[in-house]
């Protein structure tokens, strides 16, 4: 029989697939004898069941959760029904993956009419009775019910103001008495019954509200956002109730184990005397710091120090730790790996090895590829930032970076301006997970309440969005669409800045330097390149890139487009005059210019590059490209190249194409006009002879584009070498060089066997390989990838996760036969895929050699392919 329950005393943190992340650590906790409340955890399994199967809990599920009712009961010595011992549960969803905010939780489960009265007599207090009471009728109408929480919200804050109560923990218990009979009239209006009273139902229904929650709107963005699969289904933690609320020895907070912003080795944590859980994260009061509790409750503070420190060491890792004190008694409720901003995850990777508690390996499987691409965020200019004015400075800095953008008050309007190409800052009292599409679409996120755990906080240091939170300096009214700041007022639309390291909000845009990467970057990275096999490569093509490639850890140049380097106006019209040439004649002519201006753009690039391998990829773009669109540029084209206008018109018509991407373009612009590769490859050849007799060994690598036969090949190959055989007897010197192809096409792979013994390379361009494999195009798939995804006929993009099946077998196959026949043979990766990580786990299992990228991509892909070898695993290459 299928086991649906475990109590947390049979699990362990190893079950995570099974009991979701919060119920493998709540039963790992128990077992090393933290305070923690008992519980037990219905699985993943059975949420999966739950969807699978009509939505509705299965008998053997139900059987079991009476079983382990009982068993709990006799446990606690508690029961629903007890006058003397009253039992109260937590329900709470946990995934296997974290996802902070996006499921729901319901507290004070058990709780009726009846209950109530009980739990009032017997703690002798009303007040905190009802206002359990009425916490639970509203988490559970919104969560089991659907009952819009600003239903309730607004009738508490209305009462409140109605008898000038400033703070929650001002209403009496009649008041709260009052306001939970409101409340039950909100289920009879809402959701035309009645709120259950029978603790077993409250039960059942809420368990099925989280199963049925993995598959909301807003979980399944974060999912999607997150690369989280469906299939993996959500735990329920069924939990004992203590209570944060009982009064002012009591109370509930977050901490972190390491500072999650800086990384500095210092616990890190807020809290709230006479709060439950709920209040800390909402971010509706604001909490105070963990330092204070050493002063309130001083054996409590230095007993969490003492756990704190046991669950860094016991999970190798900063903790993310939930706890409650119920009468100066701590009971801890979660753990977790702490999210922390990309810096913050750097530091304390390094500081983690560097005080012995984990290795490097270790290390570089503790940092998200994701944190790298965050370090090469922008800061504001210093200079730019003296001259701003200042609206707000009273933020905390909840998650770094700099934006400037439109000021937008709703999750809608920031999502329909983003899809607009407007760039917004979202600005919010707080931010609920609703809010989670328009945070993804906004550059920043600005909020006036809660604190540096408050869920825009957290949602935006895991997503790498500037955020500021807490700006009580400043007044966010969303009804009326106005911030208040103490010299003004801004609308919807106004410009700010929002600088998410200091917690700073300026008026206008404020211009943006690079990022700066810390020492602890560095030996990060260092670290990361000692484990990786694979190597990575940059795509690049003008020396600051080139520079900046190098400097994060390139091995090389994997792609230099040759046509970018025409772009420039003094080149473009040489290859206007190239392309629009009658005779072969003018066309040597037109490219003997063209040619000077390669041998510069050569030499500087061998030259950055030294003696690392260089690919130099020859023409491939259709023609047209680089030809005049507009009527006006075509004058001034026909008057630069002294041809008639209609003479022009004529000549662009015939090299128009139907399907440019299958056209005229690659190595047939060369099979048609040989010339242009030979004086590419002279061009290279020449700057690195120039080179060598400087001393500079370097290393060009030819490589010829979209080849689909062999003979295409070997056609080139003859003419290429045949140019640089002649040159090196002209300059009395040898050239090192390789030469090579890419392959793009279908058939190229089925020939790879043959076409790799004519190749001293082979780098797969992903790009049209996918385009020519899927028969998609690269440059329209997107008008309907996106159905493609929603209706679950593809679950990647293939243009920028490996399609494993179809290319996947493809690239697999291709290699192995050609390493078969040419085992010195080089292989790797340029197309986009090179920079995605998932992508890079099957390359380095396939032992390419290497894969590139563009070079602010470099870090992150160092990053997986370090990754990639530490998880290990080989396909088979012979
Ligand atoms: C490719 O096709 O993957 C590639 C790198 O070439 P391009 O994107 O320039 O066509
Ligand atoms: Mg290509």
């Amino acid at each position: 029989m299928t086991k649906y329950i475990y109590a947390f005393d049979e699990g362990k943190k190893a079950m995570k697939d099974l009991l979701g992340g919060k119920g493998a650590n709540l039963a790992e906790m128990k077992r090393l004898g933290l305070p923690v409340p008992d519980g037990f955890t219905l699985t993943t399994q059975a949420c999966i069941e739950y969807l699978n199967h009509g939505s509705k809990l299965s008998e053997e599920v139900m059987e079991s959760l009476h079983e382990q009712l009982e068993a709990f009961s006799k446990r606690t010595k508690k029961s629903f029904s007890s006058e003397e011992a009253l039992l109260l549960v937590s329900v709470r969803s946990g995934a296997k993956i974290s996802m902070p905010g996006m499921m729901d939780t319901i507290l004070n489960l058990g709780l009726n009419d009846n209950n109530v009265k009980i739990l009032a007599e017997k703690t002798n207090d009303e007040r905190f009775a009802y206002d359990c009471y009425r916490r639970l009728l509203q988490m559970f109408g919104e969560v089991v019910y659907d009952i819009p929480m600003a239903l309730f919200d607004t009738y508490f804050n209305q009462y409140k103001s109605r008898y000038h109560y400033q703070n929650d923990a001002d209403i009496p218990a009649e008041g709260l008495r009052e306001i939970c009979e409101y409340y039950k009239n909100v289920y009879l209006e809402e959701a035309y019954k009645p709120f259950p009273q029978e603790p077993i139902v409250q039960l059942t229904e809420a368990i099925e509200a989280v199963f049925k929650s993995w598959d909301n709107d807003r979980a399944r963005v974060y999912r999607q956002l997150n690369e989280i699969p469906y299939g993996i289904g959500t735990a329920v933690n069924i939990q004992e109730m203590v209570f944060g609320n009982s009064g002012n020895q009591s109370g509930t907070g977050v901490a972190f184990t390491r500072n999650p912003v800086t990384g500095e080795a210092k616990l890190f944590g807020e809290y709230l005397l006479n709060a439950q859980g709920e209040d800390v994260v909402a971010g509706i009061r604001t909490p105070k710091n963990i330092e204070t509790l050493k002063v309130q409750m001083p054996h409590v503070h230095q007993q969490f120090l003492k756990v704190a420190q046991q669950l860094e060491m016991h999970y190798k890792d900063m903790q993310d730790i939930e706890f409650t004190i119920e009468n100066e008694q701590l009971y801890i409720l979660q753990t977790r790996n702490g999210k922390r901003t990309a810096n913050a995850a750097i530091h304390i990777a390094v500081d983690l090895v560097e005080e012995g508690i984990i290795s490097k390996k270790e290390a570089v499987m503790n940092v998200e590829v994701k944190s790298i691409d965050q370090l090469l965020h922008p800061n504001f200019d210093d200079n730019a930032l003296e001259a701003a004015t200042i609206i707000s400075k009273m933020g905390l800095p909840a998650s770094p970076g700099a934006a400037s953008g439109q000021i937008v008050f709703s999750a809608e309007t920031a999502k329909l301006k983003a899809e607009q190409g407007a760039h917004v800052i979202l600005m919010r009292p707080e931010t609920s997970p609703e809010d989670i599409e328009g945070m993804i679409a906004s550059k920043a996120i600005v909020t006036t309440h809660g604190g540096m755990t408050s869920h825009a906080a957290v949602v935006a240091r895991g997503m790498g969005k500037c955020c500021v939170t807490g700006c009580s300096d400043i007044e966010i009214n969303i009804i009326d669409k106005k911030v208040t700041y103490p010299n003004g007022t801004l609308n919807e639309g106004d410009i700010i800045s929002v600088d998410g390291a200091k917690g700073d909000i300026y008026l206008d845009e404020v211009k943006t330097t690079k990022a700066e990467r810390s020492k602890d970057f560095e030996t990060f990275m260092q670290w990361s390149e000692e484990v990786a096999r694979l190597d990575v490569r940059m795509n690049a093509e003008t020396p600051q890139d080139i520079q900046a490639g190098y400097q994060f850890g390139a091995k090389g140049i994997g792609l230099v487009r040759t046509e970018h380097m025409f772009f420039g106006a003094e080149r473009l019209i040489e290859m206007r005059r190239f392309i629009l040439s009658y005779t072969q004649e003018n066309r040597i002519n037109a490219l003997n210019k063209i040619k000077q201006y390669q041998k510069e753009d050569f030499e500087t690039i061998l030259k950055l590059s030294g003696e690392r391998p260089t690919i130099i990829r020859l023409l491939d773009p259709p023609l047209h490209e680089f030809l005049p669109k507009s009527t006006e540029e075509k004058h001034s084209v026909a008057r630069q190249l002294n041809v008639s206008f209609s003479e022009l018109e004529h000549y662009i018509a015939s090299l128009n194409e139907v399907n440019p991407m299958l056209g005229h373009r690659g190595c047939r612009l060369a099979i048609t006009y040989p010339e242009l590769y030979i004086m590419q490859a002279e061009a290279i050849v020449e700057s690195a002879l120039k080179l060598k007799q400087q001393g500079i060994d370097c290393q060009p690598e030819i490589m010829i584009p979209l080849v689909s036969s062999v003979s295409e090949f070997t056609t080139l190959k003859a003419q290429i070498i045949d140019k640089i055989e002649r040159l090196e007897i002209e300059m009395d010197e040898s050239a090192h060089y390789l030469l090579g192809t890419m392959i793009e096409t279908p058939r190229a792979c089925l020939i790879a066997e043959d076409l790799a013994k004519e190749c001293d390379f082979f780098s797969f361009g992903t790009n049209d390989l996918t385009q020519l494999t899927f028969g998609f195009s690269r440059d329209d798939a997107g008008k309907f990838i996106n159905a493609y995804s929603e209706q679950g006929i593809l679950d990647i993009d293939p243009f920028q996760t490996l399609d494993l099946e179809g290319v996947g077998q493809l690239i697999q196959r291709t290699t192995e036969q050609a390493k078969s026949v040419n085992p010195t043979i080089k292989i790797g990766v340029c197309g986009e895929l090179g920079g995605d990580h998932r992508s890079i786990q099957y390359f380095n299992q396939l032992e390419l050699d290497y894969v590139s990228c563009s070079p602010f991509r470099v870090p992150g892909a160092l990053l997986s392919t370090a990754q990639s070898e530490v998880k290990g695993g080989r396909l088979r290459v012979q």
